[in-house]
Parts: structure tokens; sequence; C-alpha cells
């Protein structure tokens, strides 16, 4: 255990494993165990309603302030992405990192303005094994639904990815009146790039179009694989004519970076763009990019065509 602090500042962190928690046996020698042993099991029951890490961290954070004062709370996995924080974040703090014998579960920090003291410590470090418990649940089923949603191959969304993308962002575009364009996008003459160079070789431009395509669009946008050489680009809050631009960014950036050689196949690709209108469904908005793909392609390849308004 290490503890620092300055200036009245005041800042703990643990390492804790579930062995470090009393057990309830223990606790009954305390004072105040009942309602302790109350809260464990209120803690734990409420925990299992649920695997959304931030409901988890809530119910936490809300059944804590029964046995000390806790003003904020923070939990956070950098691996996996989470930083979650309830309450205020005040200058005390206590910070505990969240091990099992065999896994890192992130850390958890609580703070207030009052310094805490040894007791109330020692009371927040003996409910911690109702959080790893529950947390290790949460992030398990995170890590699954993610991948779920992934494409293996090239690491973008899935086509489960792309429904759930397009639903909520049709569902925005409805109720906000913003602009909402697709881009279809499909690799020319990709079976030729197979034969030639190899399966391996096309799977490799595989990844590297996803990456081109990833690095052309602004962080809001959204890329997913809807299987062999396609892919679906959906841009929010943009209109056909900036999609224009930024269908063009892509199909210049495939082109120049896979200029061919004898080892390295030429690689260019076709898009289609098509824009939301409110009466469209996300089925009728795909196959209108779609549609505009296939003109592309009849027009030469390596091309930008936009479907019909
Ligand atoms: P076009 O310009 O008309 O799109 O021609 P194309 O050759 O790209 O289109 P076609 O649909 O004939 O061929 C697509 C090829 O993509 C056929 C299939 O073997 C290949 N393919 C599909 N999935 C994968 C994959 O995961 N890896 C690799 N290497 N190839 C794949
Ligand atoms: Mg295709
Ligand atoms: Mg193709």
């Amino acid at each position: 255990m290490t503890i620092s602090s300055s200036s009245g500042n005041s800042s703990r962190r643990k390492k804790v494993t579930p062995l470090d928690v009393k057990r309830p046996q223990e606790m009954a020698r305390e004072p105040g165990t009942s309602f302790l042993r109350e809260l464990r099991l209120r803690i734990s029951s409420l925990s299992q309603t649920t695997l959304e890490l931030e409901q988890i961290v809530q119910y936490f954070f809300d059944e804590v302030q029964s046995a000390v004062l806790v003003e904020g709370l923070t939990y956070a996995h950098p691996s996996f992405g989470v930083d979650l924080q309830y309450g205020s974040l005040e200058k005390h703090r206590a910070s505990y990192r969240l091990n099992t014998q065999q896994q890192y579960f992130g850390e958890i920090t609580f703070s207030r303005r009052k310094r805490f003291n040894e007791t109330e410590l020692a009371r927040l470090e003996s409910l911690l094994d109702l959080f790893i418990y529950p947390v290790r649940n949460g992030l398990q089923y995170r890590e699954a639904l993610r991948s779920a949603m992934t494409d293996p191959l090239t690491g973008v969304g899935n086509r489960l990815a792309m429904n759930n993308a397009l639903d909520r962002e049709i569902e925005l575009a409805r109720r906000y009146g913003r602009p909402l364009t697709v881009l279809m996008l499909d690799i020319d003459k990709f079976k030729a790039i197979n034969d030639i160079y190899g399966h391996a070789k096309g799977d490799d431009v595989l990844c590297t179009v996803a990456e081109y395509i990833e690095q052309s669009m602004r962080s809001v946008d959204a890329v997913f694989r809807l299987g062999g050489e396609e892919f679906l680009i959906v841009l929010s809050d943009t209109s056909l004519a900036q999609a224009v631009i930024i269908g063009e960014r892509i199909r210049q950036s495939i082109e120049v970076s896979h200029q061919g050689s004898a080892s390295e196949p030429h690689v260019t690709a076709s898009i289609g763009i098509s824009e939301f209108a409110p009466n469209m469904s996300a089925d009728d908005l795909i196959k209108r990019a779609d549609r505009a793909m296939y003109c592309a392609k009849e027009k030469g390849r390596n091309k930008i065509e936009c479907a019909p308004a």
C-alpha cells in the first residue's frame, strides 16, 4: 500500500485482491456489523441485476453512501476504454487497483472535500470485493458485445454494428432534421487481386483499405465491412456535397497508397453515395448507395457516383 499527501490534499492508492477483504465472520465482531451485512447483501443483489458497467458503478456509488460519505467516484479501465465518473471529483482521494489473482480489473477512486479517516477507508475497502466481480462480468459483457460487432479481419464494425449505427443515425436525422449520407465502397477487380497475388495479400489489401478509409474520416463517422470487399461509411450531419469531398478523399487515398509493383497490387475502389430523406428506411438508403456504386463500376471503376435525389 502506498499513501502520499501534499498541501492538504490526500491521495491513497492500494492494490486490492478479494483475499484482502474481511470475511463476514470477522465483521460480525465489529460494531455496526448487521448494518454492513445488510448493505453487502443489497449491493450484491443490485449488482446481479445488470451487466451494464455504468449501472454497476452507479449502484455501488449510491449504496456506498450509506456506509461512508463519498462525494465522487470514478472507475477507469483504459484498455477497455472505460472512464466513468459519478458525483464530483474532490481533492481528497482514495484509489484502489482492482486485481484478482489472474487479472487487472481497473481502478476505482473515491473522493470528497473532507479527508477520509482510517475507519472510513477500512470500511470502503471492505466493500470492494462486492464491486470487483460485477465489474469483471460487466467488462466481459462489454468485450463480448464489442467482438460480436467487429469484423475480425479488419477490426472495423460488421453488419450487425452497421444496422445498429444506421438505425440510430436515421432516428437522429429524422428528429433533428440533420443531413445524413452513406457511402458504399467496393474494391475494384478484387477477385483478380486474389488470383494474381494470393488470398493472404487480398486480406492485407482489405485491412489497408479499411485503414485508409478510417484515416480519411472524422472521428464521428463510422465504417463497417459488409462482407467480401464492400464497406459502408456512415457520415452523420453531412450533406451530399460534403460527402462527395470525403468520398473523393477516400478514393484518392486508396489509389495513391496502392500504386502497384511486381509484388504489390494496384488497388482502386468505386464509391456510391446516397443522402438520407425522411421517407427512406435504412434499407432504402443502402440500396440507393449500392446502385450508385454499380453506376460507378459501369462508368469505368475508380469513380464516385451519387444516387439521384
Ligand atoms: P468488381 O470490380 O466488379 O467489384 O469486381 P470484383 O472482382 O471486386 O468483384 P467480385 O464480386 O467478382 O469478387 C469479389 C471477390 O472478393 C471474390 C471473393 O473471393 C473475394 N473475397 C471475399 N471475401 C474475402 C476475404 O475475406 N478475403 C479475401 N482475400 N478475398 C475475399
Ligand atoms: Mg463486391
Ligand atoms: Mg469488387
